[in-house]
């Protein structure tokens, strides 16, 4: 338990790992312990009592392991990444005139996926646009850690210009 401990702050895997360990760690003490206080002293109500109070414990540990894993399988956009934000580092981009269908989601603790059309302002090279892509991969890597991008790049294109996120 003391082992994998450091890095459960930062694996959601070893996370669950650690309060799996723990609890069994808890019920062994509690196991004991209880057993101690009822066969000296006969206070059997402890066994539920301490049950309940693992249960709890277990109940109240998990419950934002669960909230986190949901949020990676339901595509929920990030915490601390604002996509208002992200849109602005996008369009600083001369060459850009709106970004759209923007989506942003995560497939593990860390690694941050976006997708986004891009609509240029004039009907630019495709070596051209491969600039553009270069320098936002970039920003958005440094502003807000996010590691794979798809870009799809439009000129004039009749197609919904609602931001999706
Ligand atoms: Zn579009």
């Amino acid at each position: 338990m003391l082992l994998v401990k450091d890095d459960a702050h930062d694996n959601m895997n070893i996370k669950a790992a650690y309060l799996h360990l723990l609890t069994d760690v808890m019920t062994s003490v509690a196991v004991v312990g209880g057993g101690l206080l009822m066969y000296y002293f006969g206070l059997f109500w402890v066994d539920p009592l301490i049950s309940a109070l693992i249960a709890l414990y277990l109940i109240w540990a998990s419950f934002g392991l669960v909230r986190e894993s949901s949020a990676i399988l339901m595509q929920f956009t990030p915490k601390g990444v604002n996509i208002e934000d992200v849109i602005k580092v996008i369009e600083e981009e001369k060459e850009i005139k709106n970004a759209h269908h923007i989506h942003i989601w995560k497939l593990d603790d860390n690694h941050i996926h976006l997708e986004a059309h891009l609509d240029f302002n004039e009907d630019v090279a495709l070596s051209e646009s491969n600039r553009v892509i270069d320098t936002l991969e970039k920003k958005l890597h440094d502003s807000f850690d996010i590691e794979h991008t798809t870009f799809q790049c439009e000129y004039a294109r009749d197609d919904n210009k609602e931001v999706i996120a």
